[in-house]
């Protein structure tokens, strides 16, 4: 049996993949080892799929940390406006919410999947679930053949591996590309998590003082070893019984990696500016304001509303401020100090939660040895690769799914031409 296309792994980029080299002409297999297609993407963006991000392109590459200059040429030929057109010619309707992330109306990843699978079947792309992909096989310096786990071998003009990185691997995901694209010749950057929740030692945490309590709308830092913030993002945290997760930690963790990595160290110190909106000397003067007006009041009630009450108590108590006593018992140093704290609390962080807990996976296929605008191997005729298994990620809200869908269609689009035009005898 023979293919033009084998494409391997049904996740966005697969997806996408087999769809672009049907709508060539190309006779395509895609082949899943699960028992359904499209897992990950079904419990994407809280289930309802966060199929893309409407930025501008060039806010969506600043959104893929890793390596998302490296899909400038691959969004110069399809972009997240063409992701857009292309489920609404499907006739999935999408909406836009906060931040350009594009769900569809229908709140419901499946409506997506649904129609990706329409597609295929309208296409006569051929699927193969509960197929696990066990090697490929590359002949006289070209792509070979595919050898399912079962001991039966399929051939193809060209492959494209679209099998994800290692992160959720009940999804399918298990990193079983990596070795096959270093038979090829590739080199496989260090995997390493993103976006995934935030582990401390500090006694608050172990102590679990702060678990469960949310921080709307903060700024959160990673520092290098100088104190100086190496990023900082603007978003919700939450305090859980390990340490920190949250949007704004999901960002910041791949800071927190790479800092323990660059200067390998234990420990990396987060910053925690409570009240972003305001300088600390302007913060300071109106809590020094507060305390003057109501000299009888206790603490805490005077500064009400400054903060969450569990974390004023917190901050009032880590400055040896008892958050009972009269606000004329309080000392203008320890109120310095304690509009410090609110616009920087610092504590330690000593790492990450597992590859396979993160929501992706940070390094992969090096993109230096892929062709930016087909995603062909430089490595290997007849090789694609898309998606995560490619050194390539985004933040959560869409990007990653958006460099899967925009680096599947190459792969797809240019594994069929090749196929087809290039590689017939
Ligand atoms: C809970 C969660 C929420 C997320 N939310 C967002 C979000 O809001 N926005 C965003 O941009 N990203 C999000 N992501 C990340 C995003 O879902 C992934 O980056 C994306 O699914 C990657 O697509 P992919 O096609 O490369 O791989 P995957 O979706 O991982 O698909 C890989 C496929 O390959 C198959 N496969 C693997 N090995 C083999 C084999 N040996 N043989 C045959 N088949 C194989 C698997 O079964 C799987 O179906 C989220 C991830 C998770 C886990």
């Amino acid at each position: 049996m023979s293919f033009d296309v084998i494409v391997i792994g049904g996740g966005p980029s697969g997806l996408m993949a087999a769809i672009a080299a049907g709508e060539q002409g190309a006779k395509v297999l895609l082949i899943d080892k699960g028992e359904k297609l499209g897992r990950k993407l079904a419990i994407s963006g809280g289930g309802r799929c966060n199929v893309t991000n409407r930025l501008p392109v060039e806010e969506i590459i600043k959104h893929i940390p890793g390596n998302g200059r490296f899909l400038y040429s691959a969004f110069s030929i399809f972009s997240n406006e063409d992701i857009i057109s292309f489920f609404e010619g499907l006739g999935v309707k999408l909406k836009e919410e906060d931040h350009g992330r594009m769900f569809p109306v229908s709140n419901k990843a499946k409506s997506v999947i649904d129609a990706l699978l329409k597609k295929l079947a309208e296409l006569k792309v051929e699927i193969r679930t509960n197929s696990p992909v066990k090697d490929i096989h590359f002949d006289d310096g070209k792509t070979s053949f595919v050898e399912l786990k079962t001991g039966e071998k399929i051939k193809a003009y060209s492959i494209v591996i679209a099998v994800g990185g290692k992160s959720v691997p009940q999804t399918g995901s298990t990193g079983d590309g990596y070795a096959w694209a270093k038979k090829a010749g590739h080199t496989i950057t260090k995997l390493f998590p993103t976006e995934v929740p935030v582990t401390s030692f500090e006694p608050f945490i172990q102590n679990k003082t702060l678990q469960g309590l949310s921080l709307r709308d903060i700024s959160l830092s990673v520092l290098n070893p100088k104190g100086k913030p190496l990023i900082t993002h603007r978003m919700d945290m939450i305090f859980t019984h390990f340490g920190i997760s949250g949007p704004a930690v999901l960002r910041c963790s791949q800071f927190v990696v790479k800092a323990m990595d660059k200067w390998n160290l234990p420990e990396v110190t987060m910053s925690l500016d409570s009240i972003p909106d305001k300088k600390e000397e302007e913060l300071f003067q109106e809590i020094a304001k507060l305390i003057k007006a109501e000299p009888k009041k206790a603490v805490k009630n005077t500064l009400k509303g400054l903060l969450p009450e569990r974390y004023l108590l917190f901050l009032l108590e880590e400055n040896s401020i008892d958050p009972s006593i009269q606000c004329s018992a309080v000392s203008r140093e320890k109120l310095r100090s304690f509009a410090r704290s609110c616009k920087q609390f610092q504590f330690k962080v000593n790492g990450t939660l597992s590859i396979e807990k993160a929501f992706v996976t940070g390094g992969g296929v090096s993109v230096k040895e892929i062709e930016p605008q087909t995603m062909a191997s430089k490595k290997m005729p007849g090789l694609y690769f898309c998606g995560e298994i490619l050194d390539i990620h985004g933040y959560t809200g869409g990007y990653n799914i958006t460099a899967a869908l925009v680096t599947g269609r190459l792969a797809g689009l240019n594994a069929a031409i090749y196929s087809l035009n290039e590689n017939r005898p």
